[in-house]
């Protein structure tokens, strides 16, 4: 299958070759002649999958067909993270470099000046790619327009329903015609996706690729070890085997610059990034690893989904992920694109119940593992089940009624 016998014309061939592409991916070839034809998809793809290209080579082709001389916003990509947005922006600017006419995109995000913003979408902006807070916060200040939006796309939007994008919602398509194609993409389709696309999509095309070619990639490692010696076991084993390209996970944005800081002393290139940190220091850091002058990054989830950084070697989970989507998306950074990678996984005693839950959730068994210096101490815990209530002893309803005065006392 060739990406011209899916129907895409020469100028999105030369920015698909530019981009080095050969075949298309299962999504692509799935998704393409769909979009194209104008159709409303819900689509089920990991990131590393080209889910990317799949919406928008087939959405740019359309945009260009349209009369340039409408009004306002056409495209509008929601992103539940300001990195992913400025990435999907990034995609959508390379496959236009060909287009017959200037295609201009642009992204609507916090952290970034409003003013810069607002003037580029008074400058013809007809791609936005938006995170929902800032959004709203446009279209509460009547300083975008929406009236002609052809195509809403929504990436990952299972994460997004995760930041409350729900109560959101009604405001964004008060915005924006009921006429129009909707694209919704997402990793998993838990029962709340599955709700929001009722809402969204009109007799959608269900589409999906099987995961599994990507996770069969990555080599899956769960290592036991005590909570206070995952520190020096991190450091042990980037040093001891020579780790080029990491991504660490914490639960918390303090344990991740922690974290980070207590590398660096080491002599590890290593920084933090997190929702706390300014937009500017965000970009930089992502920035940097990307790059590769870092070989570190110490990451909270919310500030590493769908970042698409190649080369990534290893990834760890210094905390235990909350959810088994958490697990498969943050392991999911390595062996991106057809290259191989490592996910590790630390588990002390009191991870070990949730990290089961996970494990059988994610249909995932791995055998457990522990490094000479670092083996696992300690008693494993063991779950104390409450007190049985004792029969007899609980008061009925009539008693409660009783004791309040509310019926006769007992005869
Ligand atoms: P995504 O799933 O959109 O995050 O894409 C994951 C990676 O795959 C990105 O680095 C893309 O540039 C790359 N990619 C997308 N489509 C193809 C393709 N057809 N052939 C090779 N690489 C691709």
């Amino acid at each position: 299958m060739s990406f011209a016998s899916l129907g895409l014309e020469d100028f999105i061939l030369s920015a698909v070759e530019k981009a080095g592409y050969e075949t298309p991916t299962p999504i692509q070839e799935q998704a393409i002649p769909l979009v194209l034809a104008g159709c409303d998809l819900m689509a089920q793809a990991q990131t590393g999958t080209g889910k990317t290209a799949a919406f928008a080579l087939g959405v740019i082709q359309n945009l260009v067909a349209e009369d340039s001389h409408v009004p306002g916003v056409k495209v509008l990509v929601l992103t539940p993270t300001r990195e992913l947005a400025r990435q999907v922006c990034n995609s959508f600017q390379n496959y236009a470099s060909f287009a017959p006419r200037r295609i201009k995109a642009m992204t609507v995000i916090g952290g970034e000046s409003i003013d810069d913003q607002t003037a580029r979408i008074e400058n013809g902006a007809e791609i936005v790619v938006a995170t929902p807070g800032r959004l709203i916060d446009f279209i509460e200040h009547d300083a975008i327009d929406l009236s002609n939006l052809a195509v809403l796309i929504l990436d990952e939007a299972d994460k997004m329903l995760d930041e409350g994008f729900a109560e959101e919602l009604d405001k964004l398509l008060g915005a924006m015609p009921s006429e129009r194609q909707n694209l919704l993409f997402s990793a998993t389709f838990p029962e709340k996706v599955v709700k929001l696309s009722k809402r969204l999509l009109c007799s959608p095309l269900e589409i999906s690729v099987d995961a599994e070619p990507t996770v069969n990639t990555i080599e899956q490692h769960c290592i036991e070890v005590n909570h206070e010696n995952r520190g020096m076991l991190l450091r042990h084993l980037i040093k001891t085997e020579s780790w080029k390209h990491t991504i660490v996970f914490t639960s918390t944005c303090r344990g991740a610059s922690n974290l980070a800081t207590k590398l660096r002393a080491a002599g590890i290139g290593a920084s933090a990034l997190h929702g706390e940190l300014p937009q500017a220091e965000r970009n930089e850091v992502l920035y940097r690893f990307s790059k590769q002058m870092i070989s570190v990054m110490v990451a909270t989830d919310i500030a590493c989904r769908g970042i698409d950084v190649s080369g990534i070697s290893h990834v760890v989970n210094f905390d235990l992920p909350r959810s088994p989507e958490d697990y498969i998306h943050r392991i999911g950074r390595t062996a991106r694109a057809g290259e191989s990678g490592k996910a590790i996984t630390f588990v002390g005693h009191e991870d070990q119940a949730h990290f089961k839950l996970i494990e059988k959730r994610a249909g995932i068994f791995l055998d457990r593992e522990q490094i000479e210096g670092f083996e696992l101490t300690g008693d494993p815990i063991v779950q104390q089940r409450g007190a049985a209530p004792v029969k007899g002893k609980k008061k009925s309803k009539k008693d409660k009624l009783r004791e309040a005065g509310l019926l006769p006392p007992k005869e």
